[in-house]
């Protein structure tokens, strides 16, 4: 006699793959969950020591662990402990490349009226430290944000100020397209570790078809040399954006990353925001998109097989909920949502945004997720009516599809995404492409853990340590 625990369970294969909450899996026979729920699985078979370990059933209707699998659900919701870490500051909307996708409406680099006031942006730093969380993470974005100098400046030299009396460990980031960093913005960078998330989307051919300026990649290459110089190696790192073109060059695009001295890659899909929403076939996309990952995701596995660490990090964060028990930051992979639990934005205008995506909605008039101005009071903000109604539907726990959905555990929340593709913040899964592409690689990893495990259950287990074999 035993009680069933709360799992699910996908067909994977012509097997059966059962996750449970707390990310135990195991892939079984097909016809073994109707075994299970029949309580038709015998003591003495290996199958149910098997099952009762990973906490798919109990023997007493409160299993004797319980404390144990309370922690490890803690564990993995560890996320939530502190609130929101992580605060973006949209400087400017002014920009000086071209994007054929830009997701941040950005401006002509010359125009007036679209950087941040001073005013403002004290206020956003003074919200920022009203957050619990003890490590904040103050990330500068735009448009293009190394064409306001002055404003970064400001932002960092005032939260150290405040951060004497608040103590907490803060970490800078400049997002940038890398074409304007000069030593006045490296000598800050220097002075107060900031990080340089930057973006390369290929080869010279493609990067400056993606970013419509000719002398792009020269100028963005010059650039990350030139921080990678003088900040260190550790110190830039860059994200590469799949745009339609793109999807037909994965090992050209991974070569143009190893030329340049970079260990990783980030895969990063197109968002349905700004510019790229203009997109044509987001079915189709998506569906080239799966296939352009697949292809990259094995060259990669190849590199790695000649002795070569290089790492693709979305596949990382998506084997660290397999793998391990613990938590990532990586906010379109939670739930609740990464929206205001983890992520907030200061808008150039003054107006404080549930997350990047919600600020590009307002650039096209739509303020669903605009939670007020950074003169409101902090708990307004962030616990008010707003934030309330957008936290009924951030939860894949709780909205049907995900609810019951094998890979709810490994998968995440967006209700701005739901809202901005489906029309409304619930989504409908069956159509979803956040889904769907979420869906085949979770799959495609599983299908590579239990059909491949030999050749590159290693590799992952060295991307998620960050140690060469
Ligand atoms: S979005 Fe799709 S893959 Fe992700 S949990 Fe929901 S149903 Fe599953």
């Amino acid at each position: 006699m035993y009680y069933l625990l709360p799992f699910k369970f996908n067909i994977f294969n012509g097997k059966e793959l059962l996750i449970n909450d707390l990310g135990d899996y195991m892939i079984v026979p097909r016809g073994t969950v109707q075994r299970i729920a029949n309580k038709n699985i015998e003591k003495d078979e290996e199958l149910y020591k098997n099952l009762t370990a990973s906490f798919f059933i109990s023997e007493t209707p409160v299993p004797e662990l319980l404390d144990v699998m309370s922690v490890r659900l803690a564990t993995r919701k560890a996320f939530l402990d502190h609130f929101t870490s992580l605060h973006i500051f949209v400087l400017t909307l002014r920009c000086n490349q071209n994007c054929i996708y830009c997701q941040a409406s950005s401006r002509e680099k010359e125009l007036h009226g679209y950087d941040m006031s001073i005013d403002s942006l004290k206020k956003a730093v003074d919200l920022m430290f009203c957050s619990p969380s003890p490590c904040l993470t103050m990330e500068f974005q735009g448009g293009e944000p190394t064409l306001v100098p002055q404003l970064i400046r400001f932002a960092i030299e005032y939260a150290e100020s405040k951060n004497e009396n608040a103590n907490k460990e803060i970490n800078y980031v400049i997002c940038t397209n890398s074409v304007n960093l000069t030593d006045e913005i490296l000598d800050i960078c220097e002075k107060y570790k900031v990080l340089i998330s930057t973006s390369l989307d290929g080869p010279l051919f493609l990067h400056n078809h993606n970013r419509g300026k000719q002398d792009s990649y020269q100028k963005v290459i010059a650039g990350i040399t030139k921080a990678k110089e003088r900040l260190g190696q550790h110190r830039v790192s860059a994200l590469m954006t799949t745009s339609e073109d793109s999807l037909n060059y994965p090992q050209e695009i991974i070569d143009s990353y190893r030329e340049n001295q970079f260990h990783s890659i980030f895969i990063r899909a197109l968002n349905p925001y700004g510019l790229a929403r203009e997109n044509k076939d987001w079915g189709l996309y998506f569906d080239r998109f799966v296939d352009f990952y697949k292809k990259a995701l094995d060259y990669i596995i190849e590199i790695n097989l000649s002795g070569e660490m290089f790492i693709e990090e979305f596949t990382t964060l998506i084997l660290r909920k397999i793998l391990t028990p613990f938590p990532i930051g990586f906010v379109d992979l939670q739930s609740p949502a990464g929206i205001i639990n983890a992520v907030v934005v200061y808008n150039y205008d003054g107006y404080v945004y549930a997350s990047d995506e919600s600020r590009m909605l307002a650039e096209f008039n739509d303020y669903t997720f605009q939670l007020g101005k950074v003169s409101d009071d902090y708990l307004y903000l962030f616990y008010g009516e707003k934030v309330q109604k957008i936290a009924q539907l951030w939860a894949t726990e709780t909205i049907a599809g995900c609810a019951d959905c094998a890979f709810q555990s490994i998968c995440g929340a967006d209700p701005v995404r739901n809202y901005s593709t489906q029309g409304n913040m619930y989504g409908f899964r069956p159509t979803s492409t956040f889904c769907k592409k979420h869906k085949a690689i979770i799959e495609h990893i599983f299908t590579l853990l239990t059909e491949q495990e030999e050749r590159v259950l290693p590799i992952f287990k060295r991307w998620l340590t960050g140690t060469r074999g």
